[in-house]
C-alpha cells in the first residue's frame, strides 16, 4: 500500500571528518595520487549513503563529487573536456582550478545559496557527446552500499545546465539535443534496475522560467517515455509551481520552507492550498530545513499531517533543500551546544527528523497532531521591523562632493582585497592559542609578527594601498562572529563553498551586541608601520548574515540592522584611530523572484548604509563583491553609496565592468586583474593587457586614477609562493600600462 515514505535530495560531500577536502589537497600538492583520491571520495560517498541507509531513509540519493556537480554534469553532456577518471583528472581540475595557459572556468553563486557551481560553458555549437560512465559507476557503488532497491541517482537536469551557462543562444535547440543525451542516461539507469532518478531542476522555479514550459514539456516528455519514474527536485523555491506540476512526470519535490529568516517564506504550502495537487504524481515534500540548523520536527509533522488531510496517503517526506548546505554530524561537536532557545540539527540529525517525521505522522491517532492552515502557511518570521531615522543612512556629504576630500592616487593605483597567505604557522599558533599552550599575549605577539610580515612585504612590492593581512582571521564571519554578542560557534560544522573550500558559519542565536572594538588593535598596528594608507577591514552587514546560519524567529532585515548597528560603532572606532580606509564586503542574498529582489535589495543597500554611513567625507569607503551577477541590480549598487567597489572580474572575460561602464557607473573601480582560486602565476605581459583591457570597455571613461589594479578577492587560501610572483607581476603591469597613458 502506498503511504508516506522518505527520501533525500542531497547530502554533504566532505566526509565525516573532511576526509574530501584532505584527499584533495593532498592530490594537488603531489603528496596523493590519483588512485588515492578517487578511492579517498569512494569511502566518503560510500560512508554517506551508507549514514542515510542507517537512518532509515527509504530513497537514497547518490550525492557526492569531486569538486562540483554542475561540472561532473556538463562533462557527461559531451564538454570539452572529460570526465573525472583517473586519467582524466588534470583535465577536469584544470577546469575547476585553471592550469598554466587555461584559465580556471567561471564560477558563480548556487541559487540563493553559499555555495558556488563552475558555470557550463555550452553555446549552440555545443554537440552532446553523452559519456554517463561516471554517474553509472557511482550508481553501481550506490547499489553495492544500500540495496538496489534505495539506490537512486541524482542528476542535474538539462534546463538547469543549460540555464546556468551564461551568454544569450538558442537554449531551446540545445534543450532538445540534451534531451536524447538524457534519455539515454535514463535507459541505462533502467538497466541497473534503480528505481527511480531524480532530476534536479533548481532553474525552473526563477523568474522568467515560464518562457521554458513548452520546451521543459517536450524534453520531459521524451524522457518520461523511457519509462523509469523521474523526480524533479526543484528544492530552492516555488512560485512557477502552477506550470511545474504539470510536466510529465511521477514526483515533483518541492520546498516547503524557503530562506531562513526570508520574510517571504516559501508559497508551496499555498500553492497546494490554493491549486490542490495532481492526483497522478507523488509529492515530495520538503520539510525538514536543508538550509538551517534548526531542528523542528513538530512544524514537519504538522505540515505532513495537514497535506495528509488534503491529498490523501502518498506523501514522501524529505528536506526542502540538499543537505549539502549544512554541517554533517552535531556528534562531531566536542562541546555539546548548550543554553539555545532550540535544539539544533545538522546533517545526520536531519535524517533523523526525516524519518521522525513520517514514524509520528503514521504512527499518530487522527487528530493527535493539530494540522496547520497551508494556505497561510509561508514559513516566514514575523514582526515589523522598527524604522531608524533616515540621516543614520546617509553620508555627510555625496560622493561627489566629499571624493576630491579623499586620497588621491597615481593612475591604476595597486592594492589587495584583504587577506594574505593563512601559512601552516599561523594555523599552528591559533591552534596552539585555542587549546591554551599560547597566551593571549603570546598568540597576539605572533599576529603582531605576521601583520609586520605582510606590511614589509607590501611596502616592498610597491603596493599602493596596504591591509594588515587577516592573520588574526579564520574566516572573514568566523572573526567577526567570535567577537560580538548572540553568536554561537561550532568547532566542526563545515560547510561547502566550493570545490574544496569549506566555511563554518557561525549561528546567530539571539539578539546582537558589540561589546567592544574588533579590528582596532590590528588596523593601528599595520598603520603604525607605514607611511602609505592601510585599509581597515570590516566583513558588512549582509555579508557575515549570510554566510551565517540566522534564526528563524527574526526576519533577515532584523538581522542584518543589528549587524549594521554593531559594525557602525567599529566604523566609527577605525576612524577614530585614523582610519582613512575601510572595506566591507557585500554579498547578496538575493531572492530568485524578481518581484522580491526589490524589497530585499532595499534592506540589503540599507544596512551597508547603516553599517557605513557615519564615515566622515574623508574617509573612503571600499566594498568588495565575489561572484556574482550583478548587471541587473546595478541601481542597488550605486545605491550603497561606497566610494570604491572591487569586484572578482577576471574569471567573467570583463562582462561586470562592462556593465558598470555601459551604465556610466560613477565612481571609483577595482576589477580583479587574476583569479586567486587559481595556483597559476599570471605573467607582466598577461596583466598588462587586462589592465588595458578595462581602458578599451570604457570603464570611468578612461579616468585610471579611479581605475584599482587588485586580484579578483583576497589571498588567504594561496601560499606566498605564488602570492609573491602574482603581486610583483601586478605591480610590474600596472606601472607598465601607467607608463603608456
Ligand atoms: N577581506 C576578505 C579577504 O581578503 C574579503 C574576501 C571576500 O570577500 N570573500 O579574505
Ligand atoms: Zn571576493
Amino acid at each position: 500500500m502506498a503511504t508516506i515514505s522518505t527520501c533525500t535530495i542531497g547530502f554533504p560531500r566532505i566526509g565525516s571528518n573532511r576526509e574530501m577536502k584532505k584527499a584533495l589537497e593532498a592530490y594537488w600538492a603531489g603528496s596523493n595520487d590519483a588512485q588515492a583520491l578517487l578511492q579517498a571520495a569512494a569511502g566518503v560517498e560510500a560512508d554517506a549513503w551508507r549514514c542515510q541507509a542507517r537512518a532509515g531513509i527509504q530513497l537514497i540519493a547518490l550525492d557526492s563529487t569531486l569538486y562540483d556537480h554542475a561540472l561532473q554534469e556538463r562533462s557527461a553532456t559531451g564538454a570539452p573536456a572529460a570526465v573525472p577518471g583517473a586519467a582524466a583528472l588534470p583535465v577536469y581540475f584544470a577546469m575547476a582550478r585553471g592550469a598554466e595557459g587555461a584559465p580556471a572556468c567561471d564560477m558563480s553563486k548556487h541559487f540563493d545559496s553559499n555555495y558556488h557551481h563552475i558555470v557550463p560553458e555550452l553555446d549552440e555549437q555545443s554537440e552532446p557527446r553523452p559519456d554517463w560512465s561516471l554517474l553509472l559507476d557511482r550508481v553501481k557503488r550506490g547499489q553495492e552500499a544500500v540495496g538496489r532497491e534505495r539506490a537512486v541517482p541524482m542528476v542535474v537536469g538539462p534546463s538547469t545546465l543549460l540555464g546556468l551557462a551564461r551568454g544569450s543562444f538558442d537554449r531551446s535547440s540545445l534543450l532538445a539535443r540534451l534531451a536524447p543525451a538524457y534519455a539515454q542516461l535514463l535507459r541505462q539507469l533502467a538497466e541497473l534496475g534503480v528505481p527511480e532518478v531524480q532530476i534536479h531542476e533548481p532553474i525552473l522555479t526563477m523568474s522568467g522560467s515560464e518562457g521554458l514550459a513548452a520546451d521543459c514539456a517536450a524534453c520531459y516528455a521524451e524522457l518520461a517515455a523511457v519509462g523509469l519514474p523521474i523526480n524533479i527536485v526543484v528544492a530552492y523555491d516555488d512560485e512557477t509551481y502552477k506550470w511545474l506540476v504539470e510536466l510529465p512526470v511521477a514526483a515533483l519535490s518541492l520546498d516547503f520552507l524557503g530562506v531562513p529568516g526570508a520574510e517571504y517564506g516559501s508559497s508551496t504550502a499555498q500553492h497546494i492550498a490554493k491549486h490542490g495537487f495532481p492526483k497522478s504524481k507523488r509529492l515530495g515534500a520538503g520539510v525538514i530545513d536543508g538550509r538551517g540548523i534548526w531542528a523542528d520536527q513538530g512544524q514537519a509533522a504538522r505540515l505532513v499531517a495537514s497535506l495528509r488531510a488534503l491529498l490523501g496517503e502518498e506523501q514522501r517526506i524529505a528536506t526542502s533543500t540538499s543537505l549539502q548546505h549544512v554541517p554533517y554530524d552535531l556528534a562531531a561537536e566536542e562541546v555539546p551546544p548548550a543554553g539555545l532557545a532550540r535544539p539544533l540539527a545538522f546533517a545526520v540529525q536531519k535524517l533523523g527528523e526525516v524519518v521522525g517525521t513520517a514514524a509520528a505522522v503514521l504512527g499518530a491517532a487522527p487528530g493527535a497532531i493539530p494540522a496547520l492552515d497551508l494556505a497561510a502557511f509561508t514559513g516566514a518570521p514575523g514582526g515589523a521591523p522598527r524604522e531608524l531615522p533616515a540621516d543614520m543612512f546617509r553620508r555627510p556629504e555625496p560622493y561627489a562632493e566629499r571624493r576630491p576630500k579623499q586620497v588621491q592616487y597615481p593612475p591604476f593605483p595597486t592594492t589587495t582585497i584583504g587577506s594574505f597567505p593563512q601559512t601552516p604557522a599561523i594555523r599552528r599558533s591559533r591552534l596552539a592559542f585555542k587549546k591554551g599552550r599560547l597566551s593571549q599575549e603570546q598568540y597576539r605577539e605572533k599576529m603582531a609578527g605576521e601583520i609586520g610580515l605582510c606590511i614589509g612585504v607590501q611596502e616592498a612590492l610597491g603596493l599602493d594601498v596596504l591591509v594588515h593581512g587577516e592573520p588574526e582571521r579564520s574566516d572573514m564571519v568566523e572573526y567577526f562572529g567570535l567577537k560580538l554578542g548572540g553568536y554561537h560557534f561550532t568547532e566542526q560544522g563545515w560547510v561547502q563553498s566550493y570545490g574544496s573550500r569549506y566555511v563554518r558559519p557561525p549561528i546567530v542565536t539571539g539578539d546582537i551586541s558589540r561589546s567592544g572594538p574588533m579590528t582596532v588593535h590590528e588596523y593601528e598596528l599595520a598603520q603604525g608601520l607605514t607611511s602609505k594608507p592601510v585599509k581597515g577591514m570590516l566583513t558588512g552587514p549582509v555579508t557575515i548574515l549570510q554566510w551565517s546560519f540566522p534564526r528563524r524567529d527574526a526576519t533577515r532585515r532584523q538581522q542584518a540592522e543589528q549587524l549594521a548597528l554593531a559594525l557602525r560603532d567599529e566604523v566609527a572606532d577605525l576612524q577614530a584611530a585614523g582610519c582613512r580606509v575601510d572595506e566591507p564586503a557585500l554579498r547578496e542574498g538575493l531572492p530568485l523572484k524578481a518581484g522580491r529582489r526589490d524589497e530585499y535589495l532595499r534592506w540589503a543597500v540599507g544596512a551597508f548604509r547603516l553599517a557605513t554611513a557615519c564615515a566622515m567625507p574623508e574617509v573612503q569607503v571600499v566594498t568588495h563583491l565575489c561572484y556574482s551577477d550583478f548587471a541587473d541590480i546595478m541601481p542597488a549598487i550605486e545605491a550603497m553609496d561606497a566610494d570604491v567597489l572591487t569586484i572578482e572580474n577576471s574569471r567573467s572575460g570583463n562582462e561586470m565592468i562592462a556593465a558598470l561602464a555601459g551604465t556610466g557607473y560613477p565612481r571609483d573601480v577595482g576589477p580583479g586583474v587574476y583569479d586567486v582560486h587559481s595556483p597559476v602565476v599570471p605573467t607582466v605581459g598577461w596583466l598588462a593587457d587586462r589592465i588595458r583591457s578595462f581602458l578599451e570597455v570604457g570603464l570611468l571613461e578612461g579616468d585610471a586614477c579611479r581605475i584599482h589594479v587588485n586580484p579578483d578577492c583576497g589571498l588567504k587560501t594561496r601560499r606566498w609562493e605564488e602570492v609573491l610572483p602574482s603581486l610583483r607581476n601586478m605591480v610590474a603591469a600596472a606601472h607598465l600600462v601607467r607608463a603608456e597613458l
